[in-house]
């Protein structure tokens, strides 16, 4: 048996954290034999620039509470601490340098976030560092170069595809919700809607 450290990296605004995000993590976990997930909220989203995201501080403590009853989950606050701009790559450098050489690295992404991620800045970098776990998601199509799913390549990250209970929910919907005083429940952890309840966050709408 290999002794190698599979470790999944959950990126995302969190901005909040849902049942979306945590069963796609723990879709991962089980189809890939990973050891652990490991969310990752993104400091200062690049591609999130059109509405201002809530703090990261408050996106870091919802993904923690929203995590905290998985032994095999945890939260990472490399991003969030972490000045200036945030780039998949560099986080994914620094897992890399934290895990040692024997791990072997997931990136696990929605079917509509996967199709960014040729784009990214980096991304032949990446495609050395980790492998793409690209989880579907009502609504959204995988649609990226087929290179990409065959196994990757030296500039193309691999990506391997993975099927999820279709849970159609969105962080942008739930805080349309909050701010229009429709229910959230059965959407998200109650630690989070106790949370976002605490601190009124999204009551004011955010786009
Ligand atoms: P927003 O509506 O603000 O964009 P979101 O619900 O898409 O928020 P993100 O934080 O942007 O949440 O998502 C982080 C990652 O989780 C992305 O890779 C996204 O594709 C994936 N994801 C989000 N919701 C789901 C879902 N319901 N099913 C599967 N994957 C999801
Ligand atoms: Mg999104």
């Amino acid at each position: 048996m290999s002794t190698t450290v599979r470790l999944g990296v959950m990126g995302g605004t969190f901005d909040p954290v849902h049942y979306g995000h945590l069963v796609a993590a723990e879709e991962a976990l089980a189809q890939f034999h990973l050891d652990r997930v490991v969310f990752m909220p993104t400091g200062r989203p690049v591609r999130k620039t059109h509405r201002s995201v809530s703090s990261a501080e408050d996106r870091y403590l919802m993904t923690v509470v929203a995590t905290a009853s998985n032994p095999d989950f945890s939260v990472s606050r490399i991003e969030i601490d972490r000045a200036g701009d945030t780039y998949t790559v560099d986080t994914m450098l620094q897992m890399r340098k934290e895990s040692g050489e024997g791990a072997e690295l997931f990136f696990i992404t929605g079917a509509d976030a996967v199709r960014e991620i040729l784009g990214w800045r980096g991304a032949d970098r990446l495609a050395e560092l980790c492998t793409f776990i690209a989880a579907t998601r009502p609504g959204y199509e995988a649609d990226f170069p087929s290179e990409a799913v065959e196994g990757g390549g030296p500039r193309l990250p691999k990506v391997e595809h993975m099927e999820v209970p279709a849970l159609a929910i969105s962080s942008s919907d739930i805080r349309d919700r909050v701010a229009a005083g429709r229910p959230v429940r059965y959407l998200l952890p109650e630690s989070v809607s106790a949370y976002i309840e605490k601190t009124g966050l999204y009551r004011a709408p955010t786009r």
